[in-house]
């Protein structure tokens, strides 16, 4: 078997080290030489939408797949008449903007922050008008990790927003004061099979996540089975195959959906070794036809992102239960570079290991 995956970042690295035990071929499709994934495995040097570089793709491999959502949708629609694609065009194509987003969302009964379609400066007042400050306005397309956002916290902030952001389509939310953010990570295969992990917790710094909870603390059982729920009702409806994300804000008791990925994601890095099958496993199954893998979870885990530079490694290596990931690139400030994953009994010792894990490490 071998899976063609376009974008060849540190996402598709670990796919790769998931894929490789199992007798997987991988091959890459990348403008980027030198990428995390492309350093071991075989890589095509071509541009997302090059018609050469994804019909070599397509020749070489029996199942395509992606590792980020920004794929252009044409690619995706040439890749899925020719190939198997999962999961499908459309799922990326909902999740590529956030108006349809928050649109599918509603019609499957999630509930989300309050949100209004924003073209015109017009637009813009009266959906501020709506929905009161504070807000946040955000670009429908090409956002991540906080780009293409701004929050507006009085009348004076509408417009200076409205000039950073405008040009392109925007959508403007009500800023929800959330008690934590957490997020679903579900797998759905080819005959509609599900399985889930826990809910976890994550803690954002600068609009990047800094640091993930599995499972997240405090969750009730009847607030996860509701979760999954609705995510399974997702994924059905957009007859999804692979790994699906949701991200969502917990306020008062309820789960409010911020947005999708579909694709296996940041916040599911400690599956590698907090849990039974890791996402990136369980993705490959999916999308391989193979029988999906166990969720459970092997203690309580944390998992801290490495941002700009890797802290020394034989601080991190004698640090007990602990695993660290380099992704093969070099040091910026905002890059993600790495992670590591934290092992340990119940909530308490995890919570004073990341603590010292923290300090050691210096963030
Ligand atoms: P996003 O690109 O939508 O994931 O947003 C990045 C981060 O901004 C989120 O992880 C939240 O911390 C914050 N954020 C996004 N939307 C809202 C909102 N409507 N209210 C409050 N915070 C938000």
């Amino acid at each position: 078997m071998k899976v063609g995956v376009i974008g060849a970042g540190q996402l598709g690295r670990m796919i790769a080290l998931a894929g490789i035990p199992l007798d997987i071929q991988f091959c890459f499709l990348d403008p980027a030489p030198n990428s995390p994934a492309g350093q071991f495995c075989e890589h095509i040097l071509s541009p997302f939408d090059d018609l050469d570089g994804l019909t070599h793709l397509v020749k070489s491999c029996d199942v395509v797949t992606y590792e980020f959502e920004n794929v252009p949708v044409e690619a995706a629609e040439f890749l899925a008449q020719r190939v198997t694609l999962s999961p499908p065009p459309n799922a990326l194509a909902v999740a590529q903007d956030r108006l349809s987003e928050k649109t599918l969302f509603v019609q499957q009964g999630m509930e989300v922050p309050p949100f209004r379609k924003v073209d015109t400066l017009e637009e813009l007042e009266s959906a501020v008008k709506d929905l009161g400050l504070p807000a946040v306005l955000k670009t429908r397309r090409m956002g991540y990790d906080g780009k293409g956002q701004a929050v507006l916290r009085s009348p004076e902030d509408v417009e200076t927003a409205w000039e950073q952001l405008q040009g392109v389509p925007l959508i403007l939310e009500g800023f929800v004061h959330f008690e934590r953010e957490l997020s679903l990570i579900g797998v759905r295969d080819a005959d509609g099979n599900t399985v889930f992990y826990p809910l976890v917790q994550n803690t954002h710094r600068e609009g990047i996540l800094r640091l993930t909870l599995a499972p997240a603390p405090n969750v009730s059982s009847s607030l996860q089975e509701s979760a999954e729920k609705l995510m399974k009702g997702l994924m059905d409806t957009l007859n999804y195959v692979g790994v699906l994300t949701v991200e969502l804000f917990e306020v008062g008791g309820k789960l409010l959906a911020n947005e999708m990925a579909p694709r296996v994601h940041n916040s599911g890095h400690w599956t590698i070794e907090g849990a039974e099958t890791s996402q990136f496993e369980n993705h490959l199954r999916a999308i391989c036809g193979l029988p999906l893998g166990g969720t459970a979870v092997r203690g309580s885990i944390a998992m801290l992102n490495l941002i700009g530079e890797a802290p020394a490694h034989s601080d991190v290596m004698t640090f007990p239960e602990t695993h660290l990931h380099l992704y093969g690139k070099s040091p910026r400030p905002g890059r993600k570079i790495g992670h590591i994953t934290l092992l340990a009994t119940d909530d308490r010792e995890r919570a004073e290991r990341v603590r010292r894990l923290e300090r050691l490490i210096g963030v």
